[in-house]
C-alpha cells in the first residue's frame, strides 16, 4: 500500500472517530451497522471496499448476515411500537430535532461521503443538506395525515386512517448514498414505520452515521436500522424476512426484478425506483447557451452516475451540428480530478465493476459505427495519484437508436447526441426504450413545450431545465424505470394504507350485519 493510499485510509478512520462510530478491534473494521440502537459489527463474509481515486484498499467490514438482519426486524418492531404510542405532533417534534441532530456533523458526513463515494466534496456537502430537508419537510406531515369520512348511502359513519406498514425493508445504491438513505427514511417514519434499511455494499458507512446521529436525538432506539451487506446474503434475508411487511428498492432495474419477486413470494407490496435512459429534447428554437449548459449538468454532474442522467441528447437537425461542436468545446473545459479538490467538477467512478461496464459500452458503440467527439478514455491531465476509475466526459455521435449505448442505462458520463427532424420525430424517438424515469425539452414555443411534456413518458420532465427536484414534488417511474412514486405525499403514501372503519349510527341496526342486506 503507497503512502497516499494510506492516507485515505487514515482519513476514514479519523472521520468515524471524529463521529464515534467505534472500530471493531477484533476484525479491525468499522461498526458498519445500528441495529437496536447499537452499533454492531457484522457476522457474514469480509466485504473489501477499494478507494475510488487510487484502486488501492481503502476499508473492509463484515456483511451483517441473517441473524443481524432478524435482530434488525425485531428492533425495528419494538421501535414502532414505541413511536406510535407518541402523539403525531411529538413525532413531528422528534423528526424536526432529528433534522437538526446533523448540525455541527455537516463537514464530517461530507466528506465521509466524498472519500468513500469518490463523490466531490461540493457535491457531497450539497447532499448532507438534502437529508436534513427531507426530514424536515416529512415532520411536518406527522401531524396532518389525517383521514376521511365517506358519505356512505347507509346510516354508518364511514371513516378511514391511513395507518402504517409496520416494519419496512429499504435497500438502496452506491450513488447518493446519503441522499436516498434519508429520501426514504424520513417519510417512512413519518408515516409510522419502523426501518431496516441495507445500503449499497459499496458505501456503507454514511447510513450508519446518519441513523445513529438521529435516533439518539430523540427517537426511538431501534426505530431505525442500518444493515450492510451484499445482496444475496444480508439483502435476501432482509426482502424475505417474515416481519418486512413492505419493501422499498432504489436501484437497478435487474435487482428491482428479484426485490418485486421476493415480496410477491410473501405477498409483500412494493416501489421500485429504478434506472433510466432519459431523453434531453432540443429545437432549433431553444436558447442554445442555456441547453447546452443544461445538457451538461444533465450528464457529467455526478460522473453520470445519477438516475436521471441525460443520456440521450435528441438535437433537431438544424441546431444539430452547432450543438454538437459547443457541448465538444464544454465538455472538454470540464474539471476532473480528486473529489477532495473544491474546483472538481467531476470525480471518479465509484468503482470497479462500473468503470469496465461503461468503457465496454463505449467500446462496443464504437464497433457499431459509433464516433466519438470527445472523451471515452482518462483524462491526461490528472494528479498523479488519481490511478483509479477516472474517465473524461464522452459525447459519442453517429449512433442508431438500436445500438445499446442508445437503449441501456451506461450511468457514467457518457451521452449520445441523435439529430430529429420533426416533432413527432422526436417523440418517437424519446419514448422508444423500455425506461420512462425523467426527460427534458428546449424551447422557446410555450405550447410546443407543454405538448411535448404531456407525451413524454417519463415521470418526471423539466421544460427548459434539468435535474431540478425537491422532496416536495413527486418522483418515480414508468416501465423499467419501476413503480410507485417517491417524495411529496405520493412518496408519504406509499408507507400507509388505508383502513376503513363503519359505524352504526342508527338507533337500531339498520343492516343485518351483511346478511341478504349489502355486503356480499
Ligand atoms: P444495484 O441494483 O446493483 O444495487 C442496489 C442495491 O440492491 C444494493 O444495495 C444491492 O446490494 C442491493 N441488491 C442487489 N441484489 C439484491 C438482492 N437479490 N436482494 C436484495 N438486495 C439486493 O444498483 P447499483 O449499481 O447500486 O445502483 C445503480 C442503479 O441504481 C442504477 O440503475 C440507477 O439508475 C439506479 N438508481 C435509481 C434511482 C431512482 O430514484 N430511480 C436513484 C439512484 C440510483
Amino acid at each position: 500500500m503507497n503512502s497516499l493510499n494510506t492516507t485515505a485510509v487514515e482519513r476514514v478512520s479519523e472521520l468515524l472517530a471524529t463521529l464515534n462510530m467505534h472500530t471493531d478491534t477484533h476484525a479491525d473494521a468499522p461498526l458498519s451497522n445500528w441495529v437496536a440502537g447499537e452499533l454492531a459489527p457484522g457476522q457474514g463474509e469480509r466485504i473489501e471496499l477499494l478507494d475510488p481515486v487510487t484502486g488501492l484498499p481503502l476499508i473492509g467490514y463484515r456483511d451483517a448476515g441473517a441473524e443481524l438482519v432478524a435482530s434488525a426486524v425485531e428492533a425495528a418492531t419494538q421501535g414502532q411500537q414505541e413511536w406510535m404510542s407518541l402523539t403525531a405532533s411529538e413525532r413531528g417534534r422528534r423528526m424536526t430535532a432529528a433534522a437538526w441532530a446533523l448540525s455541527g456533523h455537516e463537514e464530517t458526513l461530507a466528506q465521509l461521503e466524498s472519500v468513500v463515494a469518490g463523490k466531490p466534496i461540493r457535491d457531497c456537502r450539497g447532499e448532507v443538506n438534502k437529508v436534513r430537508e427531507m426530514f424536515e419537510y416529512y415532520a411536518g406531515w406527522c401531524d396532518k395525515q389525517h383521514g376521511e369520512v365517506i358519505p356512505v348511502p347507509t346510516s354508518h359513519l364511514n371513516y378511514v386512517r391511513h395507518v402504517p406498514y409496520g416494519v419496512v425493508g429499504q435497500i438502496t445504491p452506491w450513488n447518493a448514498p446519503m441522499f436516498t438513505c434519508a429520501w426514504q427514511l424520513a417519510p417512512a417514519i413519518a408515516a409510522g414505520n419502523g426501518v431496516v434499511l441495507k445500503p449499497s455494499e459499496m458505501t456503507p458507512l454514511s447510513s450508519v452515521a446518519i441513523a445513529m446521529l438521529m435516533e439518539r436525538s430523540g427517537l426511538p432506539k431501534g426505530l431505525i436500522n442500518i444493515v450492510n451487506g451484499v445482496g444475496p446474503t444480508t439483502g435476501s434475508a432482509l426482502t424475505s424476512h417474515d416481519g418486512i411487511s413492505k419493501l422499498v428498492f432504489v436501484g437497478s432495474p435487474e435487482s428491482g426484478r428479484r426485490i418485486a419477486q421476493a415480496g410477491a413470494e410473501r405477498l409483500v407490496p412494493s416501489v421500485l425506483e429504478l434506472g433510466g435512459k432519459s431523453a434531453n429534447i432540443v429545437f432549433d428554437d431553444a436558447r442554445l447557451d442555456d441547453a447546452v449548459a443544461g445538457a451538461q449538468a444533465a450528464i457529467f454532474a455526478a460522473a453520470g452516475q445519477s438516475c436521471v442522467a441525460g443520456s440521450r441528447l435528441l438535437v433537431q437537425r438544424e441546431a444539430f451540428e452547432e450543438v454538437c461542436e459547443r457541448l465538444a468545446r464544454a465538455a472538454s473545459e470540464i474539471r476532473v480530478g480528486l473529489p477532495s479538490d473544491e474546483a472538481t467538477q467531476m470525480g471518479p467512478i465509484q468503482n470497479a465493476k462500473q468503470y469496465q461496464h461503461i468503457t465496454s459500452m463505449i467500446e462496443t458503440a464504437r464497433q457499431h459505427g459509433a464516433r466519438l467527439l470527445c472523451g471515452g478514455q482518462r483524462p491526461s491531465d490528472l494528479p498523479a495519484e488519481a490511478e483509479g476509475y477516472f474517465l473524461a466526459p464522452t459525447v459519442l455521435v453517429d449512433v442508431t437508436e438500436d445500438m445499446a449505448i442508445a437503449q441501456e442505462e451506461v450511468f457514467g458520463p457518457v451521452m449520445v447526441v441523435m439529430p430529429f427532424d420533426t416533432e413527432e420525430d422526436a417523440l418517437r424517438l424519446a419514448n422508444a426504450t423500455r425506461f420512462g424515469l425523467a426527460g427534458a425539452v428546449w424551447t422557446q414555443d410555450p405550447a410546443r413545450a407543454h405538448r411535448v411534456a404531456a407525451r413524454l413518458r417519463a415521470g418526471t420532465v423539466w421544460i427548459n431545465s434539468y435535474k431540478v427536484i425537491n422532496v416536495m414534488s413527486p418522483f418515480g417511474g414508468f416501465g423499467d424505470s419501476g413503480f410507485g412514486r417517491s417524495s411529496g405525499m405520493e412518496g408519504l403514501k406509499e408507507y400507509t394504507v388505508a383502513q376503513s372503519i363503519w359505524v352504526e349510527t342508527a338507533p337500531t341496526a339498520s343492516v343485518a350485519m351483511g346478511y341478504g342486506s349489502g355486503v356480499d
